[in-house]
């Protein structure tokens, strides 16, 4: 085991991570920018290092920087959270190269499925289902139309390099595609440095259901069941809930054991997320994710099982510490994200925080990084922390989330506790009746 890790992040998944850390009787060095010197995170760990200046591509995601933060401390491996490094495969490489463990999976897992089209193909290898689609890149508009035309409209032109819902533009008919093709390449070419495009048929009323797994690198694999992540703005996900509620026990088993096998078969080490859509009964894979996600905290809630401790594990090079029939789901949990935000117009809230006072209680769990008196700076996410809730059945989390709600205090910044509060009395949430369009149309109606 290590006796030192570097925690390449920060915000509430450096504490999370600190805090598993900790339990595991590991030293913790933190890093930070300039202005993140008081965050919490700097705060309780056990050393830490000022690795740049405040933009994130000067300090969070500066190699360099933490590279030579590793080699003052000594830390043997760096777990890089969420975001920021977390799926560089260079990132990786160099750490493997100065004899850093990595914690998470090979640099080339991360690049088969950072590349969308090759992560679609290595699936259907695999036996996953994917969504219909061009197979591989479109090269010319001709091209685009002919498959297009085979599939059916609307398609959904998407990055190959693409992630957080950029380069994806939607063509409803043939008239709009060239359009959607040449913006998507341009946006994704300057997003992500490669303009290759693929094109996929667009889902009409889908779910998005994705699947938690952790492997050890040696072909053990296990998956902790469903999430549902179909509550979402601009792509970007708000509300999640584990298990899929939507989805029978039957389903829940076999999509799981589906990406398990895929797990053992690839010898994929640490954590990661298969991400489906789900429409009439059909699984559609859309990408992999090869990290640590936002919304973990709901499968370990409902499995009793700390992800991070499993990824700590396998990165040291142990085996998995579960076997597939000793993860049991247990009650219902949903995970709200608390960011620091105008409820109304999503605009970012920074500034101090005058009043906090997180909810407790039976069943509640906050990741957060904040404090009273802590100023949030403008110049990274705007994700300030996550209340997540447990219940024996999904009606009991429904009703302890209210409570939990009515409870959260945050004075000084504008958050997205209010739109929850909101959200908790539409009846197609509570009876969990809605698709991955159902937020935005929800939003506009209320304008
Ligand atoms: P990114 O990596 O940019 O987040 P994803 O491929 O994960 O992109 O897709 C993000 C979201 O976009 C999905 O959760 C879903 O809401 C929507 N989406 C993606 N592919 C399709 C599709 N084929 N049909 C309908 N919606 C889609």
């Amino acid at each position: 085991m290590f006796s030192k890790v570097l925690i390449a992040n920060r915000g509430e998944i450096a504490l999370r991570i600190l805090r598993a850390c900790k339990e595991l009787g590991i030293q913790t060095v933190a890093v930070h920018s300039t202005i993140d010197e008081n965050a919490m995170h700097v705060k309780l760990a056990d050393e830490s290092v000022c690795i740049g200046p405040n933009p994130a591509t000067e300090s969070y995601l500066n190699i360099p920087s933490i590279l030579a933060a590793c080699e003052i401390t000594g830390a043997e491996a760096v777990h890089p959270g969420y975001g920021f490094l977390s799926e560089n495969a260079r990132f990786a490489r160099i750490l493997e190269e100065h004899k850093i463990s990595f914690i998470g999976p090979s640099a080339e897992h991360i690049s088969i499925m950072g590349d969308k089209i090759e992560a679609k193909n290595t699936a259907l290898k695999l036996g996953i289902p994917c969504v219909p689609g061009s197979d591989g890149a479109v090269n010319s508009e001709s091209e685009a139309k002919k498959i297009a035309k085979e599939i059916g409209y609307p398609v959904l032109v998407k990055a190959a390099s693409g992630g957080g819902g950029r380069g994806m533009k939607l063509a409803m008919n043939e008239k709009e595609l060239d359009t959607a093709l040449a913006t998507a390449r341009s946006e994704a070419k300057a997003a992500f440095g490669h303009d290759a495009v693929y094109l996929e048929k667009y889902l009409l009323k889908p779910r998005h259901i994705e699947v938690q797994i952790i492997g050890d690198g040696k072909g053990n694999g296990v998956h902790l069941g469903t999430r549902d992540c179909s509550l979402q703005r601009r792509h970007q996900k708000i509300w999640e809930e584990a298990l899929a509620p939507s989805l029978s026990v039957e389903e829940t088993n076999k999509i799981g054991e589906i990406c398990a096998k895929a797990v053992r078969k690839l010898k994929y080490s640490g954590a990661g997320t298969f991400e489906f859509l789900y429409e009439n009964g059909e699984f559609y894979f859309i990408e992999m994710n090869t990290r640590l996600q936002v919304e973990h905290p709901v499968s370990e809630r409902i499995t009793n099982i700390d992800i991070v401790y499993e990824q700590i594990r396998v990165a040291a090079g142990e085996e998995l510490s579960i076997k597939q029939n000793e993860v049991t789901f247990w009650g219902h949990a949903i995970e709200v994200r608390i960011n620091a935000e105008d409820p109304e117009t999503f605009m970012p809230s920074p500034g101090l925080i005058k009043h906090y006072h997180p909810a407790g209680g039976v069943g509640v769990r906050v990741d957060a990084a904040v404090y009273q008196g802590y100023k949030i700076p403008p110049f990274y996410d705007s994700l300030i922390g996550k209340l997540i809730v447990h219940g024996r059945t999904r009606n009991e989390a429904i009703m302890r989330l209210r409570r939990a709600l009515d409870e959260f205090v945050v004075d000084g910044v504008k958050t997205t506790l209010p739109l929850f509060q909101r959200l908790i009395e539409e009846p197609e949430i509570i009876s969990g009746d809605y698709d991955i369009h159902w937020l935005e149309k929800y939003l506009a109606n209320k304008e």
